[in-house]
C-alpha cells in the first residue's frame, strides 16, 4: 500500500497550518511534503506593533525547521512552474516532484518596483513600510523623530495583505505624536487610492468618525506611484491628474498581486491571476487534486492569517473527503478579521464574511475602541499563532474547538 503524496508548495501560515492538520489525520498514510524556500518564517501581523514601537522586530521571526510539523518533510526550494496535467511542480534546483494533491499557499507578492523611486529611498528620507522585516524598525525611528511637518500614509490600487493594516500604523503614530505633544504640529493623511477609509461599511463609518475626531485627512482615489526621496515628494495619481506632494515622513503600503510562476500556470484564474478554487470548498475549479489558501488564492475575501484559521480545516476536510471518494461538505464562508489599532491601547476588530457582512465574536458592538480587543492583538494572537494556528490547534473565534467535521482518512 503506497502512503498519500501531498505536496505543499508554501511554509508560511496557511502552508504550516494545513500541513499540521493533514499530518495528524494522514500520520503514516501520508507523505507530506513542504516545499518552501526561507529558512525563516515571519509573524507579519506583529509588524504593526513594531512599527509602532511595542515590540521588537526580533519578536516576529523564528527558524522555519522548528515550526515543520513532525513527519511532515521540508524542500528547501521554491516552486518556478506548475504541471497540474502531469501532477507535477518544478522546483528552483531544476528538481521535479510528483504528488497525489497539491496544496498551494505560496502568499502574495510585493511589486515594490511598481512604484518608481521606492526601493532607492525606502528607509532613508522618512520614507518607510512596515510591509518589509528590513524597514518595519525604521518606521518607529521616524515616527519618534518627526516633530512637524507633513506625514503621509498610503494604501494602493491593488489587493493587499490585511487591508486595515495601512492605516492601524497611521493611527498608532498619530496616538504617539498626541502622547509628545506634537501633534498639532503635524499634518496627518491617508491618501488611498480606494473610496472609503474601509470595505466594511459598519466600521468604515467608524473610522470616518475617528478622521473628525483626530483630524486626519482621508483623500480618496490617490494612488501612490512616485518616491522623489532628496527632495522629499510624493506623486500621486488621482481623477484630476498626477498631484505632487510634499511629505516629511511617508508610510508606503506598495502594490501586490499574484506571483509571475502562479499567474502563468494553468492554474491562475485569468481575471486576477490567483489560483482559482471553488470559494466554499476550496478545490481548484479545474483539477481535483488541487486546492488552495491564504493569500495566493482568489477566494474573494479579505487576505489575512485570520482568514487561514477557518480555510485549513475546510480545505483539510475536503481533501480527506476527496481522497475517500465523498462529496466535498465543508464550506468556507469567508470568514475573515482585522484588529484595526486605533492607538497604542485601543482596537477596533473588525470581523466579516463574504459580501463584506459583519460576524462579531464578542457580545458588544466590535466597530466601537476597546481596550480588551488590543489586549488579544498584542499577547493572545501572537501566542494563538505560534502555538496553534501553525500547529493545526488553533479555530479563530472558535479557539481550539474545530468547528468542521473532518473525515477520517479511509484506508487504501
Ligand atoms: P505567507 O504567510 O506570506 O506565506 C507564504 C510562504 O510561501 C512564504 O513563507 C514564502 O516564502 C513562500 N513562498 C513564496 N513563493 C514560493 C514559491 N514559489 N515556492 C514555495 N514557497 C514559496 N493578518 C491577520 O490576520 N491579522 C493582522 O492583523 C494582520 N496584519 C498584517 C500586517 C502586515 C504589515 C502584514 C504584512 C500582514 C498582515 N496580516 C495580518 C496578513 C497575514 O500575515 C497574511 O494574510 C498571512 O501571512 C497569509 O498567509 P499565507 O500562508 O497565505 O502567506
Amino acid at each position: 500500500k503506497q502512503a498519500t503524496k501531498i505536496v505543499i508548495a508554501g511554509g508560511g501560515a496557511g502552508g504550516l497550518a494545513t500541513a499540521s492538520q493533514l499530518q495528524r489525520k494522514f500520520d503514516k498514510d501520508g507523505d507530506i511534503l513542504i516545499i518552501e524556500p526561507s529558512e525563516k518564517h515571519y509573524y507579519q501581523p506583529l509588524w504593526t506593533l513594531v512599527g509602532g514601537g511595542l515590540f521588537k522586530k526580533e519578536d516576529s521571526v523564528r527558524d522555519e525547521t522548528t515550526l515543520i510539523p513532525e513527519g511532515t518533510k521540508w524542500e528547501k526550494d521554491s516552486v518556478i512552474k506548475y504541471i497540474p496535467d502531469e501532477n507535477s511542480v518544478l522546483l528552483k534546483s531544476g528538481k521535479k516532484v510528483s504528488y497525489d494533491y497539491l496544496v498551494v499557499a505560496t502568499g502574495l507578492t510585493i511589486y515594490w518596483d511598481k512604484i518608481k523611486g521606492l526601493k532607492e529611498t525606502l528607509g532613508k528620507n522618512g520614507v518607510t513600510s512596515n510591509y518589509s522585516f528590513d524597514s518595519v524598525e525604521k518606521t518607529y525611528d521616524f515616527i519618534k523623530n518627526l516633530k512637524q511637518g507633513v506625514a503621509i500614509f498610503t494604501f494602493p490600487s491593488t489587493v493587499i495583505k490585511c487591508g486595515g493594516a495601512p492605516q492601524k500604523i497611521m493611527w498608532l503614530a498619530d496616538d504617539y505624536w498626541r502622547t509628545e505633544g506634537v501633534r498639532n504640529n503635524i499634518s496627518v493623511q491617508f491618501n488611498t487610492a480606494g473610496v472609503s477609509m474601509f470595505a466594511v461599511k459598519k466600521y468604515s463609518d467608524a473610522l470616518d468618525g475617528l478622521c473628525k475626531d483626530r483630524n486626519v485627512q482621508p483623500n480618496f482615489k490617490h494612488n501612490l506611484v512616485e518616491v522623489r526621496g532628496d527632495t522629499k515628494e510624493a506623486v500621486f495619481e488621482t481623477a484630476e491628474g498626477p498631484k505632487v506632494v510634499k511629505f516629511d515622513m511617508l508610510h508606503v503600503t506598495p502594490p501586490m498581486g499574484p506571483s509571475d510562476e502562479i499567474k502563468s500556470s494553468p492554474l491562475a484564474d485569468p481575471a486576477t491571476g490567483f489560483v482559482s478554487v471553488n470559494k466554499e470548498t476550496l478545490q481548484h475549479v479545474k483539477y481535483e487534486n488541487v486546492f488552495s489558501l491564504g493569500d495566493c488564492s482568489n477566494i474573494p475575501t479579505s487576505k489575512t492569517a485570520a482568514a487561514i484559521t477557518k480555510q485549513a480545516p475546510v480545505l483539510v476536510a475536503n481533501l480527506i473527503s476527496h481522497k475517500n471518494g465523498q462529496p466535498l461538505a465543508a464550506k468556507y464562508d469567508g470568514y475573515t478579521s482585522c484588529p484595526i489599532t486605533t492607538s497604542r491601547n485601543k482596537v477596533i476588530l473588525a470581523e466579516f464574511v463574504y459580501g463584506n457582512i459583519p460576524k462579531e465574536s464578542l457580545p458588544w458592538d466590535q466597530s466601537k475602541e476597546s481596550y480588551f480587543a488590543m489586549g488579544l492583538k498584542k499577547y493572545l494572537f501572537p501566542t494563538a499563532y505560534w502555538s496553534g494556528l501553525l500547529n493545526g490547534r488553533w479555530f479563530g473565534p472558535n479557539l481550539f474547538f474545530n468547528p468542521v467535521s473532518v473525515p477520517d482518512v479511509k484506508k487504501n
